[in-house]
């Protein structure tokens, strides 16, 4: 950003074109004996969007997605699926969407190349439209190499890729990713972003579970934290990053008498003199964006830079989480406890 222009405020959750509803459930309920798994979930999700369902463990994801993929049934609430209910119309929704994940249904003994082709003749698919749709997504998943040899050959990232390719089969307008990525080589997992990004370009809806904060910022359109059931917050990641305190707005200025001025007037500031730069609490929201930017204006005083600090993904994850048990998803790897800012310049 070049040091003399304020950098333009781009308002909080801009979206397109309002888009059709891919998924949308109101008061889903599942329980198994007396334990209360799902509590009255409501989700809407946007066709074309990535949705990204965070938890921790035993939270009740993957019993959302059985749910929502017709795999299980619900005991209570109303869900739609790519416009069919779910209720009344499972064979409809089972035709419009992809299941992968925890329950995959590669079948190791036979090749990378039969699998596909078993999928394309339970797809109903001529064998000539078989071999070339097999083809085709062999080649788009870097698969050709290995096609000719047994899946339970193929390392971890690949066998996910086979996965997929084989849900594609079947032309899904919606797929379901119960933790793609989870076991994965960072490579690998960057892999399978690019597919989630490449899948979604082509239109496709992904709801996606996921133990990966950074999974769900770097893919999902929106994200909801499930806990204790329910549906503890939701959101865009910025807009989840907002929801707890650590966000600020760091002003800089070149010109000293600008900073002493504004460092005089705002008194919330924290000051760091040597760098002429003054960081103010702020929760990133357009109104309180606006509300500095309208007192530096009246003021006359011109900063030379704008940045705005938002907590990272997962202080909010266990800001929601912890409340009962300690979350057993928290990895050593994962940053929550250093209260870093991640820091988003606009
Ligand atoms: P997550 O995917 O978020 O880890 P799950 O949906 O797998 O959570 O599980 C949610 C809760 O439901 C867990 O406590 C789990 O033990 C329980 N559960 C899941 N499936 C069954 C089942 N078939 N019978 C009894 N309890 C189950």
């Amino acid at each position: 950003m070049p040091s003399s222009v304020m950098s333009t405020i781009i308002p909080a959750g801009g979206h397109g074109n309002p888009a059709p509803i891919a998924v949308s459930a109101v008061g889903l309920r599942k329980s198994y004996g007396d334990k209360t798994v799902l509590d009255g979930v409501d989700l809407r999700i946007p066709a074309g969007s990535v949705f990204a369902l965070l938890g921790p463990n035993g939270a009740g994801k993957t019993t959302a997605v059985k749910i929502l993929s017709t795999l299980i049934s619900a005991d209570g609430g109303q869900v739609q699926v790519a416009g069919h209910d779910l209720a009344t119309s499972p064979d409809k929704v089972r035709a419009a969407i992809g299941v992968t994940g925890q329950f995959s249904a590669v079948d190791g003994l036979i090749t990378g190349e039969e699998n596909m082709l078993l999928m394309a003749d339970l797809h109903h698919l001529s064998k000539r439209e078989g071999r070339r749709v097999t083809a085709e997504l062999l080649e788009r998943f870097d698969l050709v190499d290995a096609a000719k040899k047994p899946a339970q050959s193929y390392s971890g990232g690949m066998k996910r890729r086979l996965d997929i390719a084989m849900t594609l089969v079947g032309n899904p307008r919606i797929i379901f990713l119960d933790e793609p990525t989870t076991g994965l080589d960072p490579r690998s997992r960057h892999n399978m972003w690019q597919i989630v990004r490449d899948l979604v370009t082509g239109g496709v809806t992904v709801f996606l579970t996921t133990q990966y904060l950074e999974e769900a910022d770097q893919l999902a359109d929106h994200i909801a934290v499930l806990n204790n059931g329910r549906i503890a917050a939701e959101g865009t990641a910025d807009e989840l990053k907002r929801l707890i305190p650590g966000g600020h707005v760091r002003l800089r200025f070149s010109d000293p008498s600008a900073y002493q001025s504004a460092a005089s007037a705002l008194r919330d500031a924290t000051r760091d003199d040597e760098a002429l730069a003054l960081q103010i609490p702020n929760d990133g929201s357009q109104r309180e964006l606006r509300s500095i930017l309208d007192w530096l204006d009246s003021a006359g005083i011109e900063a030379d830079e704008l940045t705005v600090h938002t907590p990272d993904l997962d202080d909010v994850f266990f800001a929601l989480t912890a409340a009962g048990a300690p979350d057993p998803t928290r990895q050593p790897n994962q940053t929550g406890q250093t209260g870093q800012p991640k820091e988003t310049v606009r």
